[in-house]
């Protein structure tokens, strides 16, 4: 059975407003960093559910005739991450299903470490599965719950999956929205300003909205939302230690968010000022890789005295490098993405920041196009630890023996991409950025690490 579905995306759910599909859609919009492959919104006009789901950006899933048909006071939606080699709209979120408590539609951020294991014991009790997503599996378990009431029923539900989970459920009355306990997914509460609330992966998706933070939903957690009240919070998982996912710092939430707490922005720069401190080197500049290295470089130039400039460009138009299945795509794909400002670089000895290497296909092309332009040296400098373990709980990294650090030592790997230098913040430099002591130990670092916690 799949596995790797349902990973890094991103959710969102609204209630208490007219425009309910309306303010979803624009949170998908700032939102969309997390998930380029598929997008959708469920809405509910109190009798009814009505869904909207595709393949492709916010933008192209979504026109106005359409967010009209989304009709209600409620709506949740999601993007999805693309999984390379997988395209099927099945897979699309929000999940849809009728049961004998009516209609209910859910958005899953996260990814189930036990899905298998329930989706093999749903089978054999007769339930039939039409995707891959470990995201139906809580369907039937509502579906198939004995509890008389959904809120009930979904506390049965939670309590039998495993894994890092942001979910938002909506019935034709009611929202729900829950994390798993050990809070890996970042999912905050807000108010919006006219009346009603919003949940959202990230921040980010407030501040377009025009919504008040209010806080995280807890590691946990259940909040209810009804009409015309207060939301009601549960805590219906046990309390432990949090485990968030400290890659959501590094790489994959967008800085102008606050995500477990503390501005994404103002971490990253510190993780680049930690990064300056430990890996000092001589040069006449310092360049990010845009735009995932930018808030780093930025704060390696500041510690450093070094300045700062633009030597590499992007090409907004074209998606993320990360995704495409094969390896020759993927190294064209760098190419069309990012080009050297030639007249910046040439005769310079420049530091490159990025904030991870994964496979290290994208470090490589760089620092030859880099070369290629006329740089004197390049020093690569990554703003996280050597990734040497893959994600379990919703990051989408690649197998194992895919992550080059797994496999080479910070030598042949500084030989491979072809860098003059080559060094990595270390672990005890990235949990102070964090702020985060070694014994308060609330991030889960096991793609650094190796380290699983569930
Ligand atoms: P590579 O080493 O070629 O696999 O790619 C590393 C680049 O991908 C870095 O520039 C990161 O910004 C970016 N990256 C890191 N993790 C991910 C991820 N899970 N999904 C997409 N891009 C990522």
């Amino acid at each position: 059975m799949r596995e790797d579905i349902n990973e890094k995306c991103a959710v969102v759910g609204i209630f208490g407003h007219e425009e309910a599909s309306k303010l979803a859609y624009f949170s998908l919009h700032a939102l969309q960093h997390r998930g380029q492959e598929a997008a959708g919104i469920s809405s509910s006009d109190g009798k009814k559910l009505h869904t909207i789901k595709k393949r492709g950006l916010v933008m192209r899933v979504f026109d106005e005739a359409k967010l009209k048909t989304l009709s209600g006071s409620s709506a949740i939606g999601h993007t999805r991450y693309s999984t390379a080699g997988d395209d099927s709209i099945l897979d699309a979120q929000p999940v849809f299903a009728r049961y004998d408590l009516g209609e209910m539609a859910i958005v899953h951020n996260g990814n189930l470490t036990n899905a298998d294991e329930v989706r093999n014991r749903l089978i054999k009790r007769g339930a039939i599965f039409q995707t891959f997503m470990d995201t139906e599996n809580l369907i039937h378990l509502i579906a198939k719950s004995e509890q008389d009431k959904l809120i009930d029923r979904i506390i049965d539900a939670v309590r039998k999956i495993e894994g890092a989970f942001s979910l938002v459920f909506l019935s034709r009355s009611k929202m729900f929205a829950m994390r798993d306990r050990f809070g890996f997914r970042p999912l905050s509460l807000g108010k919006l300003p006219n009346g009603g609330y919003i949940v959202a992966s990230e921040t980010c998706a407030f501040d377009l909205v025009g919504a008040t933070f209010i806080r995280d939903v807890k590691p946990g957690e259940l909040l209810i939302f009804e009409k015309d009240k207060e939301p009601i919070s549960m805590q219906v998982l046990e309390s432990v230690t949090p485990k968030h996912c400290i890659f959501e710092y590094v790489y994959f939430a967008r800085p102008d968010s606050n995500v477990f707490g503390q501005s994404v922005y103002q971490t990253r720069k510190d993780m680049g000022k930690e990064l300056s401190r430990i890996a000092p080197i001589e040069a006449d500049m310092v360049i990010p890789v845009p735009d995932g290295g930018v808030p780093s470089a930025i704060g390696y130039s500041q510690e450093s005295g070094i300045p700062y400039e633009m030597g590499i460009m992007r090409n907004h138009y074209i998606g993320r490098t990360f995704i495409e299945p094969t390896q020759e795509m993927r190294d064209l794909k760098v190419k069309m993405k990012l080009s050297p400002m030639t007249d910046i670089i040439k005769g310079k000895r420049v530091i490159v920041v990025d904030d991870s290497i994964v496979r290290g296909t994208t470090s490589r092309r760089i620092i030859r196009m880099l070369k290629e332009a006329g740089a004197a040296e390049v020093h690569m400098r990554v703003s996280s630890p050597p990734t040497t373990d893959p994600c379990y709980y919703g990051v989408d990294t690649p197998d194992k023996e895919n992550l080059i650090a797994s496999r080479m030592s910070n030598q042949e790997i500084c030989d491979y991409i072809e860098a003059d230098s080559l060094a990595y913040l270390d672990e005890e430099a990235l949990l102070r950025s964090v702020k985060s002591s070694a014994n308060e130990d609330k991030y889960c670092t096991a793609c650094f690490t190796g380290k699983y916690i569930v």
